[in-house]
């Protein structure tokens, strides 16, 4: 069996994080380097390697992802201020845990394009 990602330790409460939304299907939790005020990592639990390895069945769980990123945004009043949903993907796009995940960023201006610099 493949190793466990760290995110999949994180959604099982082996490795501590804050989590800021939890279901069935998805788990959210505070970025522990943030780029932003806010920096949240959205989830799927079902631990897809990269946005490469998704398949049609998955079509619904990557969409449910969109459907937490709008309520966190709401939870934190960003919902009209706005706010950015970045996926990395592979050794050109730096991701750098092998597991799904969409970057939630927001808190002021974030200026054009990726990660803000801080
Ligand atoms: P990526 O480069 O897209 O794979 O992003 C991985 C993200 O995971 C980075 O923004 C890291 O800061 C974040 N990260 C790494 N370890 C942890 C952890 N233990 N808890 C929360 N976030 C983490």
């Amino acid at each position: 069996m493949a190793e466990e990602t760290l995110f999949t330790k994180i959604i099982k409460g082996e490795i501590p994080s804050e989590k800021v939304y939890r279901d069935e299907f998805v788990t959210a939790f505070k970025d522990i380097n943030p780029k932003a005020r806010h920096h949240i990592l959205i989830v799927p639990n079902k631990p897809i390697p990269t946005v490469a390895d998704i398949e049609p069945e998955d079509e619904k769980l990557i969409g449910h992802l969109f459907t937490v990123a709008r309520k966190i945004a709401e939870d934190l009043g960003v919902n009209k201020s706005g706010y950015r949903l970045i996926f990395n993907c592979g050794p050109d796009g730096h991701q750098e845990v092998q597991h799904v995940h969409m970057h939630f960023l927001a808190g002021g201006d974030l200026g054009l394009g990726g990660f803000p610099e801080k």
